[in-house]
């Protein structure tokens, strides 16, 4: 029997897939090749916005004429799932299940769906929690390390804490532990993964009781012995505190990006939206950011055309990211959801109208993005190396900036640069989405 997983969404989704994979494994499934050669299907779903609902709906049709074809074949649904839409999808799908269901899915397979395997007592049930789970890590080099899951913000457009539930954090002693096997095998990128980083909480006995919070985590994760990096997202400007900046400039793994959504830059809307906190906060965190870490790349989320957003308070956004130089934006369209408190507020901003405010802000970005990447121009950095696609090599530099990287090195000398691997790349050209370089070096 073989399983093909489609995740869509955060990486959140993507690290849950892992852990989908892991438990379809242990009960004796394999990973198929393709969609066409599965017998079960698992689509690990997002609800953020409405175009990330209908690619579900979308798939629909074409389970039917797989199922047409291969007569046993299963279709499976998890992840983050409004409950009108659970109400809609459930005659379409063999088995609907939570995530945090996932050590118990053997048997979900078999009670629900009648699906029966040779090795179905060997099941993940031992755990009491799905993070447990050891995952099947998708990359040989760099792992998303989920440090919670949940969300207790209730921003008024946003799903996560009606789909995901409250905030949980995993004990610190799992995280950890996660870590020093990862960096064992060779891991050279580790992503601490929440919806808030910045509230995770964890109360240790080490003698008496101590709170780990998030700095001291990542300190935590800081001192492993091993050459890797860290990164982690997201965090919510209201809880980034001096102690998690004091913590990421001390600490040497720690890369110099940080990925902190702004939203809006107009405080009116930034309070409809229950963001707890006003541009101006937002602008003396990053001042303080920057003064302390230097050449920090930092990237942000936007919504455009929230509703009752004035051209006005647009252009408050507007402004914000032309002070702001962001590194990254990842500018989305207003998409009301139902359930979340924005839904009571008319969504009045036309869909041409958000359009143009998304090319706005993006032109924007796109300026200051490549003046920030120019600078990189004739430095040699490190880099590490992610992927080959015909001549070129990818990788990231601690900034999280791609770099595409010409492979005449290799020729030159017969020496193998591997992925997943370090090296030093000399930048000689960039554009507002990333860098251009050759190898300076044997990585
Ligand atoms: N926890 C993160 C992000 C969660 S969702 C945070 O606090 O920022 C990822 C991004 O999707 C959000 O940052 C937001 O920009 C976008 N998003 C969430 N709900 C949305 C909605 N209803 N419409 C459009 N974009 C939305
Ligand atoms: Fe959603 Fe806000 Fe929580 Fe982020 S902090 S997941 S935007 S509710």
């Amino acid at each position: 029997m073989h399983y093909f997983i489609i995740t869509y969404g955060c990486q959140m989704n993507k690290s849950d897939s892992e852990r989908i994979a892991a438990v379809l494994e242990n009960i004796g499934i394999k990973s198929a090749l393709n969609i066409n050669r599965a017998d079960l299907i698992v689509v690990n779903m997002c609800s953020v916005r409405q175009s990330a609902v209908d690619r579900v709906y979308g798939l629909i049709p074409k389970f039917d004429k797989l199922k047409k074809k291969k007569s046993g074949l299963k279709t499976l649904l998890t992840g983050c799932i409004l409950a009108q839409d659970k109400k809609k999808l459930k005659g379409k799908f063999d088995l609907i299940f939570n995530i945090k269901e996932l050590p118990n899915l053997s048997k979900l397979l078999f009670v629900k769906s009648g699906i029966s395997l040779r090795s179905q007592l060997y099941s993940a049930s031992r755990y009491d929690s799905y993070l447990k789970i050891p995952p099947l890590y998708s990359s040989l080099f760099s792992a998303y390390v989920p440090i919670m899951t949940g969300c207790n913000n209730f921003c008024s457009y946003c799903v996560v804490p009606y789909v995901r539930g409250r905030e949980f954090c995993r004990p610190v002693k799992e995280i950890i532990q996660e870590v020093k096997h990862l960096v064992k095998n060779g891991y050279k990128e580790i992503i601490l993964l929440g919806q808030n980083v910045n509230s995770y909480s964890w109360n240790m006995k080490h003698g008496t009781w101590n709170r780990i919070n998030f700095p001291k985590l990542l300190k935590m994760v800081n001192d492993i012995p091993g050459k890797f990096w860290i990164r982690f997202i997201t965090s919510h400007p209201k809880d980034l505190s001096d102690e998690l900046v004091d913590t990421m400039a001390n600490c040497e793994k720690v890369c110099e990006y940080l990925h902190l959504p702004i939203q809006s830059g107009d405080n009116q809307i930034l309070k409809k939206m229950n963001r707890g906190y006003t541009r101006q906060h937002y602008q003396k965190l990053i001042d303080k950011i920057r003064q302390k870490i230097k050449n920090i790349s930092i990237s942000t989320d936007i919504i455009v055309g929230f509703p009752s957003e004035t051209e006005k308070q647009f252009e408050n956004t507007a402004k914000l990211m032309r002070w702001a130089r962001f590194d990254m934006a990842y500018i989305a369209r207003y998409s009301p959801r139902t359930g979340t408190r924005a839904t009571k507020m008319k969504d009045n901003v036309s869909g041409v109208e958000k359009k143009w405010r998304e090319k706005i802000l993006t032109e924007i970005f796109a300026k200051t993005a490549l003046k920030n990447n120019k600078k990189y121009i004739g430095k040699t950095i490190q880099i590490l190396l992610e992927t080959k696609r015909n001549e070129y090599f990818y990788g990231k530099t601690r900034t999280f900036k791609n770099v595409r990287i010409t492979t005449n090195y290799e020729s030159d000398t017969n020496i193998q640069i591997k992925t997943g691997e370090f090296c030093k790349v000399k930048i000689i050209s960039a554009t507002p989405w990333g860098l251009a370089g050759e190898f300076s070096q044997a990585p």
